[in-house]
């Protein structure tokens, strides 16, 4: 057995089988063949054609065993395309005229098709456009004789192990079969972290050489509470592990009980607590775990999928379907298109950049892109009609920047104005706190806006100066270093001063640890993954906001985060019982 510690990303406890994900972007290669190779070249298409067609064949019938329906369903939809007489006929024809080889036919001949879909008003017939990237994945692979490792077609319950998974891949991978994530790379508030909270999958990151620790098929554990993993765990932890996790259910259950109760100190004082989403399927989610309202949809994940152009109206859509499954459980809070940095969009070269952290994002790509960005706001001011928006921009660093910001919202409605397009004429807009220099002018943008939101992954990462998804330097990245507390004390009040409410949507915000630190400081709303808001419920409901003031006295003067680490461990651990932080 071999027990390795890295970072706690995700709860919950899970032991299965290893699937080690080899990442590979696979690039095709492009050349000019001669008149007397292409025979040569069909043969090599054929052979591929035919290798890929057993391979769906054998996957279909693995898929009618396990009796799926919308897979079997998918599965049945490639083998028609793959076996489909003339796209055959086009690949054999492209490769004689244009002396090309067949990976690259195939490349150009399914992007022709892919445009002619998405110029359809079809719905099913856009969306289309994945299987037929798909088939071209296939077919490439078999021609370059590389085995596929599609996290897509995983189809039975396993651990992925990877070296690093981007944000886009956790989000189109097999959920239903991936139970746990364990990496090399990424820190507790990477995107990666941030969607596996988002699904429930329990994960630990930050493990530097996982990958080369296990095998394919070796058993594991991935405890997401502790961070830590097991590799090959022997008879005795397995039987520790089948304990640890029948108690981390019943936790769970409890936890749930705190869905109807509102997050109200036992001396009156009530905070609002809201969840963030990435897709709108996490609605229901909040909703059982009690949250009043979306606090953060980080609609980016809208444009990563691949294949997909979130068009004006696929994004009202999905708009729509947040705001009305949210009815009477709170106002939802889109914020605008916020990728660079780790989230890069597919296809998009300009976000390979010397230092993307501190380059072309959030606001910086929507202001230089106002095409996409007012497309955005369209569909947004749209959906408002289904219920109360709120409108959130990310990464203001200044005053001028909000303004341009807030110009072009208003330039947007006139548009619908014109168009006669109905829309609430009570959106609220708010901006996210995550560059310093926004921290240390929150009063000015606070004049302006209707609600700041702070957001500490970023903000924590500008103020220590700490890559929040690098591991070798993740004992740096410190909620509790003096100059954040400072900085987001100074937000609060600032935000207070102008009569704004000031809420909290980093991972900061869902961390038990900081609860009462955040009550204490006078924070109005706390927003997260879903899945944290009972246990911050809890402990909110049993302080009393004047012990939560007190604590912030102690803790505001003292000159080291390891004393105020220290005191707010001690302070939380005589008052509480809390499984883990
Ligand atoms: C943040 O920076 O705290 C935040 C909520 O935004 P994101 O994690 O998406 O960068
Ligand atoms: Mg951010």
């Amino acid at each position: 057995m071999r027990i390795v510690k890295g970072i706690p990303a995700s709860s919950g406890i899970v032991t299965g089988k290893v699937f080690l994900y080899a990442t590979q972007s696979l690039k095709a290669p492009r050349y000019n063949i001669d008149t007397d190779e292409v025979s040569e070249e069909h043969e090599r298409f054929m052979d591929a054609l035919s290798r890929a067609k057993d391979d769906l064949d054998i996957l279909k019938t693995e898929t009618e065993l396990k009796q799926v329906a919308n897979e079997l369903a998918i599965i049945d939809a490639h083998i028609m395309m793959i076996g489909d007489p003339e796209f055959e006929r086009k690949i054999l024809a492209g490769i004689e005229m244009r002396l090309m080889n067949a990976e690259c036919i195939i490349e150009d001949t399914i992007q022709i098709m892919v445009q002619t879909l998405e110029e359809t008003q079809d719905e099913y017939l856009k969306e289309r456009t994945m299987d037929l990237y798909d088939i071209q994945s296939r077919l490439i692979h078999q021609l370059m004789y590389i085995e596929r490792a599609s996290l897509v077609d995983i189809s039975e319950e396993v651990v992925l192990v990877a070296n690093n998974l981007l944000p886009s891949e956790v989000l189109t991978m097999n959920r239903d079969y991936i139970k746990g994530i364990v990496l090399d790379t990424g820190g507790k508030t990477s995107h990666t972290a941030i969607l596996a909270r988002a699904f429930e999958i329990p994960a630990v990151v930050g493990l530097t050489s996982i990958t080369k620790k296990v095998t394919n098929e070796d058993r594991i554990i991935v405890d997401g509470n502790e961070g830590k993993v097991f590799v090959r765990p022997n008879r005795i932890t397995e039987q520790e592990y089948e304990e640890k996790l029948r108690k981390w259910i019943e936790h769970e259950e409890e936890m749930l009980t705190f869905h109807s109760l509102s997050a109200r100190t036992t001396d009156g004082h009530t905070v609002v607590l809201k969840a963030n989403i990435e897709i709108p399927e996490e609605v229901d989610s909040s909703i059982t775990h009690g949250a009043e309202g979306i606090g953060l949809y980080r609609s980016e994940f809208l444009f990563m999928r691949p294949g997909e152009h979130a068009s004006e109206e696929e994004q009202f859509l999905e708009y729509a379907k947040v705001i009305k499954g949210m009815k009477d459980h709170g106002p939802v809070t889109i914020r605008t298109i916020d990728v660079g940095g780790d989230k890069v969009l597919p296809g998009v070269e300009e976000f390979d950049e010397e230092n993307p952290i501190l380059g072309w994002r959030a606001v910086r790509f929507c202001l230089s892109r106002p095409d996409i960005f007012k497309t955005q706001l369209r569909a947004m001011i749209r959906a408002s009609v289904y219920g109360p928006l709120r409108i959130m921009f990310p990464m203001i660093s200044g005053l001028e920047e909000l303004n341009q910001v807030l110009e072009i919202v208003e330039e947007v409605k006139r548009g619908l104005f014109r168009d006669g397009i109905e829309y609430d004429h009570n959106i609220k807009l708010g901006t996210m706190i995550e560059v310093p220099a926004a921290a240390l002018i929150a009063d000015v943008l606070a004049k302006r806006v209707d609600f700041l939101s702070i957001g500490t992954n970023d903000l924590i990462q500008y103020t220590i100066a700490v890559d929040r998804g690098n591991e070798k330097i993740a004992y740096l990245y410190e909620p509790l270093h003096p100059g954040v507390l400072r900085m987001i004390k100074m937000i609060i009040d600032k935000g207070h001063g102008k009569n704004v409410p000031v809420g909290m949507c980093g991972e900061v915000a869902a961390d038990p640890l900081y609860t009462c630190v955040l009550l204490g400081l006078g924070l109005d709303e706390f927003s997260m993954s879903p899945v944290g808001i009972p246990e911050v419920k809890r402990i909110i409901r049993s302080v009393s906001m004047e012990d939560a003031t007190s604590l912030v006295d102690a803790i505001i003067e003292l000159e080291s985060y390891e004393e105020i680490n220290r005191y707010v461990r001690n302070w939380m651990d005589e008052r509480f019982e809390i499984f883990n932080y």
